[in-house]
């Protein structure tokens, strides 16, 4: 039977406890880690400190502690009433907790908000539409109702792509040629390009074109670039799409002249919903979730993927997928394991 000293501080939750006059009689090893930083100390004794008083006083007590860090960190302090008049404080990491709880939150807002705008533009052009007369009026209303309903379809399709991709559990490793993803992506994408006007040029370098991974979510992520790279080209092209195989992965670049862009949104373009001009939005009819789904897909394919881009000039992006691929990360707590083809 192990002493009882060992097993507190084999728990990864923070214990301490004081004796009814108050005196520390018991501090175990995760305590004494979580308070063990210069300036998480201060803060969280005080916390602790503050809950036990509470506690030695009869009442049950909780606080939740924000530690700036870094890194970051989301502490809950509570304390009770314990044994003959004496009194227990704990303490636990709720970072990561605190953490998904926050992206949820902000992913329902963010939905909500990306859905309600076209409905309310599609309600209020069906109310002017009723009782109207004029034939080129309704025809003008009626083509922007189909509109606002196409873009509320796209992002609903990107949504179910990336919650899909997210759960991972749909994922194949299999040898894949990314010589065909490239072509597949490129032939999605002919038809927006001949009628934007910008011609997209395919570089394949030579050796090997494999790596193990997911076909439709890498033939997801290139069409996302290459779409991308042609909708912000403003008409100038070309687009060059880059296959360049290397010993131990295979970089995959797509090189726009187009709009470029600003080094302030750069680091946010990879974000769910981000665009860096709304209002051109309308009329590229973006979701703001393309760039979401080919992180994810990259991520998923234990790859890289980062951009460089000048105002006026074009955008690169770059993306590194290694030939063993990767695992797919689960967000949502899906199927984990990767499926095989034939399976
Ligand atoms: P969207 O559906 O709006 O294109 P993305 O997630 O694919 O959403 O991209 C996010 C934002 O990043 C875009 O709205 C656009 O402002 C910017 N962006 C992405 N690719 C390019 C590019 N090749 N050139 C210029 N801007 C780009």
């Amino acid at each position: 039977m192990p002493d009882l000293g060992g097993v507190l501080d084999a728990l990864p939750l923070g214990v301490v406890v004081v004796n009814e006059a108050g005196a520390e009689v018991a501090r175990n090893a995760a305590a004494v880690s979580f308070t063990g930083t210069r300036h998480a100390d201060v803060l969280l004794n005080e916390a602790v400190d503050r809950q036990l008083k509470l506690a030695l006083a009869g009442r049950n007590s909780v606080e939740q502690i924000h530690l700036a860090g870094p890194p970051p960190t989301v502490v809950i302090v509570r304390a009770e009433p314990f044994g003959h008049g004496a009194a227990l404080a704990t303490l636990e990491d709720i970072t990561e907790r605190f953490v998904v709880d926050q992206v949820r939150t902000d992913f329902v807002a963010n939905v909500s908000h990306e859905l309600k705008t076209p409905v309310g533009a599609i309600s209020v052009l069906a109310e002017t539409l009723l009782g109207e007369t004029d034939d080129e009026l309704i025809l003008r209303l009626s083509g922007r109702m189909v509109a606002e309903a196409q873009r509320m379809s796209r992002t609903i399709d990107d949504l179910l792509e990336l919650s899909r991709i997210e759960m991972g559990g749909d994922m194949l490793t299999a040898s894949v040629n990314l010589a065909e993803v490239v072509n597949e992506a490129t032939d999605r994408v002919a038809g927006l390009a001949s009628r934007s006007g910008v011609t997209i040029q395919t570089i394949v370098g030579s050796g090997d074109t494999h790596v193990v991974g997911d076909f439709f979510q890498l033939v997801s992520a290139v069409g996302n670039l290459v779409e991308n790279a042609v909708k912000y080209s403003d008409g100038k092209g070309p687009v060059r799409v880059s296959l360049l195989p290397h010993a131990t992965a295979v970089d995959i670049e797509v090189a726009d002249q187009g709009i470029g862009i600003p080094p302030t949104s750069i680091d946010r373009i990879f974000e769910r919903f981000y665009r860096v001009d709304k209002s051109r939005e309308r009329t590229t009819g973006g979701t703001g979730l393309g760039l979401s789904i080919v992180k994810r897909v990259v991520t998923n394919h234990g790859g890289e993927v980062n951009v460089s881009s000048h105002e006026g000039e074009g955008s690169v992006f770059r993306v590194r997928l290694p030939r063993t691929g990767g695992r797919p990360t689960g967000m949502m707590g899906g199927n984990d394991e990767p499926r095989t083809n034939g399976q």
